[in-house]
């Protein structure tokens, strides 16, 4: 079976054709400036194309995509036909979805009313779904949201202490996001330790982080709540903030909510702390040349995220398995050490030679820590080819 994976951003447009069984990718690649002018990177194993096509909108975005994978030269199929389903990733889901779904009217209005809660992707999102649906109309088109892994976590963990009117009236509550990847994680990871019932804390380390509390599979809490700036500080988000500190700065400096809003997504975490970068590698690179900054930021982190993981082995009344993933958590051995540093008094131990590991599975816990720890590499587009599989499969 082909899956066509789209994640489609405002002016971006990313793409994998992979077979959802094995979990080969025979093509993928990137649409960039949409809108503007426009480019396509593609790729099959190490040979890469670029080409400069015009693309006014999604749609001539999309139609690149398909004719390049169609091509004699460049191509991996000979016709669309080829191409089973197309599995869309949709970052917010609200209310309306807690699994992904075959794409129908109903599900695109649905994705259209969460427009509110995601603002800037989610009508990216409907264009990517909406130029596939004009140029390979039998094709069935399947929503995998990075929401819906967390709607299973229980009112106590979703709702805010704030007046229920806003729940009730403007759904607002805790989402999470992230949810394709720890959904990932959490299934490898039942693989990799041989059972299905037991505790876990999957920690998604990357320029975007958050951590999400699982037990048998299923979340139970997660660090991101409304929209992605909550939790751990993270590249250049601040993380969890008094509400306060809004109100302090916008009245002091005349700034609006909105653009408060966008330096604390954009100009803080550990690049405003550090000053220097936002990138893991820079931080550590200025931590060796004696940057006091780089080391407090790189500090803060390690601090913020085990005192999560403290925080979800009380919510989850213990824990047998802390997973990392993403770029920091897959390729940052310092990060890890850092972080299961604070950890001891849970009996988390590393194994030191095992941790040097970088981007690939691997056990680092030592053989007598009471925890195990794990790299586990996320897939986002393999669960979201899966996902489309099963559902596609499912309704033949
Ligand atoms: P992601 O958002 O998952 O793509 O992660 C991106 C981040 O991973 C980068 O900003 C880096 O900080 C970090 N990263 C990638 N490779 C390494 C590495 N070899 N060592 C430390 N951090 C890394």
């Amino acid at each position: 079976m082909n899956v066509l994976v789209i994640n489609a951003g405002s002016s971006s447009l990313k793409y994998q054709l992979m077979n959802p069984e094995t979990g080969d990718v025979s093509a993928k690649g990137l649409c960039e400036r949409i809108y503007i002018d426009g480019r396509l990177t593609h790729k099959v194993g190490d040979n890469k194309v670029v080409k400069d096509i015009p693309m006014p909108s999604h749609s001539e975005a999309i139609a690149a995509v398909l004719d390049i994978l169609v091509d004699p030269v460049d191509g991996v199929i000979k016709s669309v036909d080829e191409i089973d389903a197309v599995g869309h990733r949709v970052l917010h889901g609200g209310m309306e979805f807690s699994d992904s779904c075959i794409i129908d009217d109903a599900v695109i209005a649905a994705i259209e009313k969460c427009i509110p809660l995601g603002p800037l992707h989610n009508p990216a999102n409907l264009m990517g779904i909406r130029a596939c649906q004009a140029v390979m109309p039998s094709t069935p088109q399947v929503a995998v949201f990075d929401t819906a892994f967390h709607m299973t976590m229980p009112p106590k963990a979703y709702r805010y202490a704030i007046p229920t009117e806003y729940y009730e009236n403007d759904d607002i509550r805790r989402y999470g996001f992230h949810g394709t990847s720890h959904k990932y994680v959490a299934r490898r990871t039942a693989e990799l330790v041989g059972k299905k019932e037991f505790k876990m804390i999957n920690c998604h380390l990357g320029n975007g982080s958050s951590l999400c509390a699982i037990k048998d599979g299923k979340c139970q809490d997660t660090t991101m709540g409304l929209s992605p700036l909550a939790g751990v500080p993270m590249g250049t988000r601040s993380g969890d903030i008094d509400a306060c500190v809004v109100q302090f700065i916008c009245n002091k400096y005349g700034m609006s909510v909105d653009d408060c809003l966008n330096m604390l997504n954009k100009k803080s975490g550990v690049l405003a702390l550090s000053g220097v970068s936002s990138d893991f590698r820079d931080l550590e690179a200025g931590q060796a040349e004696g940057n006091e900054n780089c080391v407090l930021a790189l500090n803060k982190f390690f601090y913020e995220v085990a005192k999560y993981i403290g925080a979800y082995a009380a919510a989850l009344n213990g824990v047998d398995v802390i997973t990392f993933t993403a770029g920091v958590g897959e390729n940052g051995p310092e990060t890890r050490q850092g972080i299961c540093d604070y950890l001891e008094f849970m009996g988390v131990k590393l194994d030191a030679e095992k941790n040097k590991c970088r981007g690939k599975e691997m056990l680092i816990s030592a053989p007598d820590s009471k925890v195990q720890v794990w790299v586990v590499p996320t897939n986002e587009e393999l669960m979201i080819a899966q996902d489309t599989a099963e559902l596609v499969n499912a309704a033949k």
